[in-house]
């Protein structure tokens, strides 16, 4: 069968070792197969050549025809670049390198005939365009001039000149070998059903597009493949876990339960916790284990659903745990729900890294025998130490910063996978929860408990310090605390620290009647821990911090929320900053202090956090604004997110769709053994075997 995979790029015509070895480094490109699949990540029309004297000030990419009068060097040390005067007889344009000078001057002759494409800027009063494409004018065939594909290429690609147009002019070689077809990687059915275009037909035009409507169809049949293996992938994936493993079936709600619910539950749920809870009571009565993922905004409320799902659990007569990310949260959920389920015959146990000793053995054989109901802790719940009686439910909080394969290890912890809860306040657009999470339910808390003013965010230049600390003033003087927030990075830790120490020196002389407490993820974990607790007692009534407060720390009473340097944050990790404040009864405020000069990107992202509060539509735009890959989450998520060509962002729709077509596969084919869908079956296990994210989750 023809197949470009066995077929090594370096045979390909001026490809050669060297070369081969930087497109295997840089770009992951071995075969002939592998270059195919190499997208273009634009078009450019040029079928049009404008003439120099047209030119102005405000265009995009063009190409002009003309010839190089002379060549000047010009500059020395960083500044030194080539400057070529090319004319077309309409006027002169400059044409500048600053780097490849050599291989330029070597290659580019005066008074021969260019097409030259690139993107015209003013300097000094003079048109330029750095870096321009260069083609012999003979050598362009005017049929090649339509929509030309672009390719991603690196330094060192450029380096040994393998920029676009060399990448193009390989692409036109290997895609002459398409005369023979490909085999094709989906079944007739789905092409018919989709009227999909050809594999083949597809991969030409995705690259040599015949028009722009043969163009969009072939991106729509790559896309649609590309995501329908990630979606059967997954849901072959959650279809053999269930008939893998039975649940425990929850089946009544008790005297626990109910107890809470009409003598110790403070206040009425809220109609999105009551829908919650009844999605969680059908999953845990239905046999099936639960996998399901609850969404909420910061303070929505997805404690108190995790706690009365736990006491189902325990009228079941199973155990339940409670799993946070850091030991602060364990600590606090600990209270809370200590006080929630005040003079009730539950035990609560709290396990972290520091509890030790004869203490922690108490724990361990109080779980072992059944006597501890609930044990709420950070990773050290999950140890090989750790051993339940029955545990039949497992809660995480802020599954952000928990992998699959920690999740999977839960499930060890009883002959039958316990039922999985998982939390978290990182809004996930729903789109990419499919993908991410396809495995698990979607729950989600859209409402948050009554009462609540929204937080105003206010936007300040750092210039306006004076006026920003007036009104501090007069939040502190109402008894109200405040957080001020500073950026810190792997990257610049140094100088995000000394930031940090005078950002806390400042506001100490600023404000010397108030007493001022600092954390930062360098502290010791007690000093850490004592800082903190100055301000959650209230004695400080400032806290001058790094992001280390982000996650899940609750003091209703602080009601400001300065974030300085925003700019540097990202629109997710602001949202969960502001979060720490709005918790009480007050107004609070969230302020985003900036220096004057913003990037659009920057502007943007202050926009949207001053005029909403909606963590969903956040997060859409945050990941409008920087692709899944940097989504928090993401990378430990253990699932492939090096999609080539279908972007989660904007392709929501046809995933969707996508994922019912998956969906009927599955469901009609449970034993993957129908004839028509062999090429489903066998694509899917090669797409398992090459891509290693994939094979990870079985
Ligand atoms: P999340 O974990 O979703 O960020 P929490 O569970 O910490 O939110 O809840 C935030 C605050 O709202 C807590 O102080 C909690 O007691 C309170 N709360 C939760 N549900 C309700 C409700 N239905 N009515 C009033 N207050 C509520
Ligand atoms: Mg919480």
């Amino acid at each position: 069968m023809f197949d470009l995979t066995t077929r090594d790029i370096k045979y390909l015509t001026g490809v050669g070792p060297q070369r081969a070895a930087i497109l295997n480094k840089e770009v992951g490109i071995y075969s002939l197969h592998d270059l195919l699949y190499y997208f273009p990540y634009k078009y450019v029309d040029r079928s049009r050549i404008y003439t120099i004297r047209e030119i102005d000030g405000s265009m995009p990419y063009i190409q002009l025809k003309g010839e190089i009068l002379s060549f000047e060097s010009v500059g020395e040390g960083r500044q030194h670049r080539l400057i070529a005067h090319f004319s077309d007889g309409t006027g002169i344009i400059d044409l500048v390198w600053f780097q490849g000078i050599k291989y330029v001057l070597g290659k580019y002759k005066v008074h021969q005939e260019y097409i030259i494409f690139g993107k015209p800027t003013v300097f000094n009063g003079r048109f330029n365009i750095a870096h321009p494409d260069v083609d012999a004018a003979a050598e362009v065939k005017p049929s090649a001039m339509g929509m030309r594909p672009y390719y991603n290429t690196t330094e060192k690609m450029k380096r040994s000149s393998l920029n676009s147009h060399v990448i193009e002019k390989m692409m036109a070689s290997v895609v002459q070998l398409l005369r023979e077809p490909l085999p094709e990687t989906l079944s007739p059915a789905i092409l018919a059903a989709n009227r999909l275009m050809p594999l083949t037909e597809a991969l030409i035009n995705i690259h040599f597009p015949g028009n722009a409507d043969l163009l969009r169809r072939a991106q729509y049949r790559l896309k649609f493949e590309e995501l329908f293996y990630v979606q059967l992938n997954i849901l072959r994936y959650a279809r053999d876990r269930q008939r893998r493993y039975r649940g425990f079936v929850f089946g009544k709600v008790g005297d626990i339960f109910n107890t809470f619910y009409t003598r110790n539950l403070p206040f009425a749920l809220t109609g999105a916790q009551k829908r919650v809870l009844k999605e969680i009571r059908y999953d845990l009565g239905s046999g099936r284990q639960m996998n399901r993922l609850l969404q909420g905004d910061v303070g929505s409320g997805k404690t108190l659903v995790a706690l009365m799902t736990m006491l189902i659990a325990l009228d079941n007569r199973y155990q339940a745990c409670l799993m946070a990310p850091t030991e602060i949260l364990a600590n606090q959920h600990y209270d809370t729900i200590r006080e929630l389920l005040y003079g009730m015959d539950v035990r609560v146990e709290l396990l972290t890294g520091s509890v030790k000793g004869k203490r922690r053995q108490a724990i361990l054989d109080g779980l072992l025998t059944g006597e501890v109901d609930i044990l709420i802790g950070t990773h050290a719940v999950i140890e090989d130490t750790v051993n339940f009686a029955s545990l039949g439910l497992v809660v995480i909080d802020e599954q952000h910063r928990f992998g699959v394969a920690q999740r999977a290890k839960l499930w060890t912890k009883n002959v039958q996978p316990p039922h999985v809860l998982v939390m978290t306040a990182t809004p996930i657009p729903r789109t990419l929860a499919m993908t991410l999470y396809g495995d698990l339910d979607v729950s989600v808390i859209d409402e948050l408990p009554p009462g609540r003013k929204p937080i105003a965010t206010l936007h300040q230049f750092d210039s306006h310090r004076e006026s920003l600390y007036r009104s501090v003033r007069k939040q502190i003087a109402e008894g109200r605390q405040v957080y001020i927030v500073y950026p810190l990075i792997k990257e610049s830790e140094k100088i995000d620290l000394k930031n940090l120490e005078e950002g806390y020196q400042h506001v100490c002389e600023a404000f010397p009647d108030c007493t001022v407490c600092k954390v930062h993820g360098q502290m010791k974990p007690a000093e850490k821990d004592a800082e903190m607790q100055r301000f959650v007692s209230g004695e400080a009534q400032i806290m001058v911090a790094t992001t280390v407060i982000e996650v899940g720390v609750n003091v209703p009473n602080a009601s400001v929320m300065i974030i300085e340097n925003a700019e540097r944050f990202g629109l997710s990790q602001l949202h969960q900053l502001r979060g720490r404040v709005g918790r009480g009864a007050d107004q609070s405020y969230c302020i985003l202090v900036t220096g004057y000069k913003l990037s659009e990107d920057t502007r943007k992202r202050i926009e949207i956090m001053v005029r909403t509060n909606d963590g969903f539509e956040i997060a859409e735009a945050d990941l409008k604004l920087r692709g899944p890959g940097d989504l928090e989450g993401t990378q430990q998520s253990g699932i492939a997110f090096d999609l080539k060509i279908a972007d989660i962002a904007r392709d929501g729709q046809l995933l969707q769709h996508v994922r019912e077509v998956a969906q009927r596969v599955v469901d009609a084919d449970p034993e993957g053994t129908l004839p028509e869908n062999e090429v489903l079956w066998r694509q899917l296990k090669l797409l398992r075997k090459t891509n290693v994210n994939w094979a990870a989750i079985s």
